[in-house]
């Protein structure tokens, strides 16, 4: 054990307890099949995976992300149902198209997004890290993958000691290349949501393949494959900012996985009595070392909340099914915050200043969200008035207005757009007769309005230009303008 180590274990009264020299003959606990394992203090974090309901959530949640794989092949109204078109500034989703003036509404999803994350963490700490985060998610894969191939953590961390040997490269290179296959898979389908998937495929069998796909499909892919299967924890405790931000997140009404000291300490081995002999006064840890050889951050919560502790859960599991088996009450490593040790009642969640106003930000942004899509129309038409001049004196006595009238095609078909004018008695107008807009695109023309000088009231008087899209007179919009004329007379 280093002295550091040593000096913490001084430092909270737990001298008694000499992780790494143990006692791997105790029969006690063999007999009720309790391992005693060794904590390995450095290199790779080889994490034992076992049963438990904290590790059955994070399969459960980690299923989530095969969406990513399917998502970019799902189809609606015979286009691709999710895409980001950047080369025509739109964005797809289920056959609603959103272009940069509705970005605000991506900027709403965002935020209601950002303040989830800033929520749960307040409530439960790490939530994201230890269950959603995709380098959490791809690096368990990873290393299920890998205790497939080479076994056991003691196997592999044998195996990793071993010189290189064809045995050796036997098991490794199947490994490797399995997860450079997964971390390219994974770039392709990233990729597939910014341009057609199908084609996508298609051009890859003809190598005709862009240079800037091939370039981040390539590194995306080997940035997935060395960070999910080489740096794996180092990413969480090294280089994930998130990691450095959570801190100002939560407070002591924070529940995150605790090691109830109280109640585990003394810790220490379970020892026949004999007859006579005075039973060691010992807390209910018998310092298995489970809760830290299945932490896939290598931490030992023992010794406290940790930077390295991504409140997965899984020791949780871990002391768990030893306490079952030991026969004592669950709980030893739970989720609980510092206010509950004190001996403080922890308020309802939503009583709670953080969640009343994340979730307040929250709640603002799913309104916007939900009103921006509700009202969110296939078309939008916007009119430029001219501004020099405002107005023309015509030689018959009419005034005359001029508008530049551009409409966008939000939808999915090509839309066949025809303007139209109302306004005072004797209103005439001239436009193109249809305007022709393929999706996604902008279609513009110059409205000329004439507006007999008799007939104007005031300097400004209200007119509507009406647009509607011959091929579905459903998609119309009506702009409300105002006719812009000398002072009546
Ligand atoms: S200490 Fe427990 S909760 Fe924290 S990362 Fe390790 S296993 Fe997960
Ligand atoms: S806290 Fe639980 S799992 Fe960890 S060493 Fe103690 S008894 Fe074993």
């Amino acid at each position: 054990m280093s002295e550091n180590k040593k000096e913490l274990y001084r430092d909270n009264g737990q001298t008694g307890s000499v992780l790494h020299e143990f006692d791997s003959s105790n029969k006690n606990l063999e007999n009720i099949g309790v391992e005693i394992l060794p904590v390995h203090t450095s290199g790779t974090v080889h994490a034992k995976r076992i049963d438990g309901k904290f590790r059955t959530v994070k399969w459960i949640i980690a299923a989530f992300w095969l969406s990513l794989f399917l998502g970019p092949y799902l189809r609606w109204d015979g286009h691709q149902a999710i895409l980001w078109d950047l080369a025509n500034r739109q964005f797809h989703i289920f056959g609603l198209t959103i272009l940069p003036q509705d970005i605000w509404i991506l900027a709403m999803i965002l935020l209601f997004f950002a303040l989830l994350l800033a929520a749960s963490t307040a409530v439960a700490g790490r939530l994201w890290c230890g269950y959603f985060c995709f380098h959490t998610v791809w690096t368990d894969v990873f290393t299920w993958i890998e205790e497939k191939l080479e076994g056991q953590p003691n196997k592999r961390i044998k195996l990793d000691e071993a010189p290189v040997s064809l045995e050796k490269l036997k098991i490794k290179i199947p490994k490797h290349l399995i997860w450079l296959a997964i971390g390219l898979l994974t770039s392709f389908s990233f990729v597939a949501y910014f341009t057609d998937a199908y084609d996508l495929w298609g051009r890859l069998f003809k190598l005709e393949w862009g240079g800037v796909e091939t370039t981040i499909i390539l590194a995306l892919g080997v940035a997935t494959y060395f960070f999910a299967g080489w740096l794996r924890e180092q990413t969480c405790i090294g280089f994930c900012p998130y990691a450095r931000i959570q801190g100002a997140m939560i407070d002591t009404q924070t529940v995150v996985p605790t090691y109830d000291q109280e109640r585990g300490e003394p810790r220490g081995r379970m020892k026949r009595v004999k007859p006579g002999e005075e039973a060691p006064q010992l807390g209910d840890c018998i310092d298995c070392n489970l809760c830290v050889a299945v932490c896939p951050t290598g931490v030992d919560i023992r010794l406290g909340q940790q930077f390295g502790c991504i409140t997965c859960g899984l020791c949780i599991d871990a002391c768990d099914s030893v306490m079952e088996k030991i026969k004592k009450p669950k709980g030893l490593v739970r989720y609980a915050s510092l206010a509950e040790f004190a001996g403080k009642k922890l308020p309802p969640v939503w009583k709670r200043p953080r969640v009343i106003v994340y979730g307040g930000i929250m709640a603002f942004a799913a309104a916007a969200m939900i009103y921006g899509l509700a009202t969110m129309s296939p078309i939008d038409v916007k009119a430029l008035h001219e501004r020099s001049p405002l107005f023309v004196q015509m030689s018959d006595g009419n005034i005359q207005n001029k508008w530049t009238v551009k409409i966008v095609n939000k939808g999915a078909e090509p839309m066949e757009a025809q303007i139209s004018v109302v306004g005072p008695e004797g209103l005439t107008y001239q436009a193109d007769k249809i305007v022709h807009i393929q999706p996604g695109n902008v279609g513009s023309t110059t409205l000329l309005v004439k507006i007999p000088r008799k007939q104007l009231t005031d300097t400004n008087v209200p007119v509507t230009i009406k647009v509607v899209d011959l091929n579905n007179p459903a998609i119309r919009e009506d702009y409300q303008s105002v006719f812009i004329g000398p002072k009546p007379r």
